[in-house]
């Protein structure tokens, strides 16, 4: 519970007692009973990135993404093949800060240096 009640007449009353410890007693304003309360203290953290700013981004490249499907739209749910001189290039790159991701289109020449690279 949030609050020492009284477990006699079950006053419930956090500003009446003067409880700063972890076990003890106490008792009670109002039916002047004496009562134990222990005391548990929880604390939990949470963690999460803190997102940059829009310009503030520190991109690294990430991996290559070759597109050599494009969707077909008369088929349904189909892809299409392309060939090669239609597939399109990119470069995926993260944010070393944040969990940003930038994807980047790039040439064929491009891609190819990098992969060999
Ligand atoms: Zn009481
Ligand atoms: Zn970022």
């Amino acid at each position: 519970m949030k609050h020492i009640k009284c477990p006699y007449c079950g006053l419930e009353d956090n500003e009446s007692y003067e409880f700063d410890q972890e076990d003890g007693t106490v008792e009670c304003v109002d039916c002047e009973k004496e009562f134990n309360v222990s005391r548990t203290i929880e604390i939990t953290y949470s963690t999460s990135k803190i997102a940059c700013e829009d310009d503030e981004h520190d991109y690294k490249i990430d991996c290559y993404f070759i597109s050599k499907r494009e969707r077909d739209y008369t088929a349904k749910g189909g892809w299409v093949n392309l060939r090669e001189h239609d597939w399109t290039y990119y470069r995926i790159e993260i944010c070393c800060h944040c969990d940003a991701k930038d994807i980047i289109e790039i040439t064929k020449d491009e891609c190819d240096f990098a992969l060999v690279v």
